[in-house]
């Protein structure tokens, strides 16, 4: 187990919609083992492999609170296969790809979503609260969409021309 280098934005890949994973092997089972350690020691609550450069459809996440026990999830080929669309919940929303940025997102208050798990078991959770906001922004990550695409133009902008030239001062270093 180890801890991985996150990537942020602008990098491509985070734009680029991950592959499915056929079948659960043992480095499948390693990369989550990485994407929690990565998740734990950020810290965050919730991880997509894309996040760590690696393009397959898997998360991680662990919505527990500081005083609670670790409760960690590993989500393969996660899908939100039902939305309440009438019920919406706001949050501020962060993300370890775009570091020291907060902004509230408005998504659906609940969702089902459907993933396979470590045993290779098909599973569906009904989820709320800051789970279900977690699950969607992660499986946005799959879909290679970020949280920034959720708001306007002009705020997405700003950010990513942030980013953008901190990025081009590191390369010139
Ligand atoms: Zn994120």
């Amino acid at each position: 187990m180890s801890i991985r280098p996150i990537i942020l934005i602008p990098d491509p890949r985070l734009k680029t919609p991950s592959e499915p994973v056929t079948e659960v092997t043992d480095e499948i089972r390693a990369l989550a083992a990485d994407m929690l350690d990565t998740m734990y020691d950020a810290p965050g609550i919730g991880l997509a492999a894309v996040q760590i450069g690696v393009m397959k459809r898997l998360i991680v996440v662990d919505v527990a609170g500081k005083d609670e026990p670790k409760n960690p999830m590993v989500l393969i080929n996660p899908e939100v296969v039902w939305e309440s669309d009438e019920e919406f919940r706001i949050h501020e929303e962060g993300c370890l790809s775009i570091p020291d940025y907060y902004e509230e997102v408005e998504r659906p208050a609940q969702v089902r979503v459907r993933y396979m798990d470590l045993d290779g078991r098909t599973r569906e959770i009904d989820a709320d609260g800051v789970l279900s906001t977690c699950l969607q922004h992660e499986i946005d990550h799959v879909n290679g969409v970020l949280f920034l695409d959720h708001l306007s133009r002009l705020k997405r902008d700003r950010v990513m021309k942030k980013f953008t030239k901190a990025a081009k001062r590191e390369a010139a270093v």
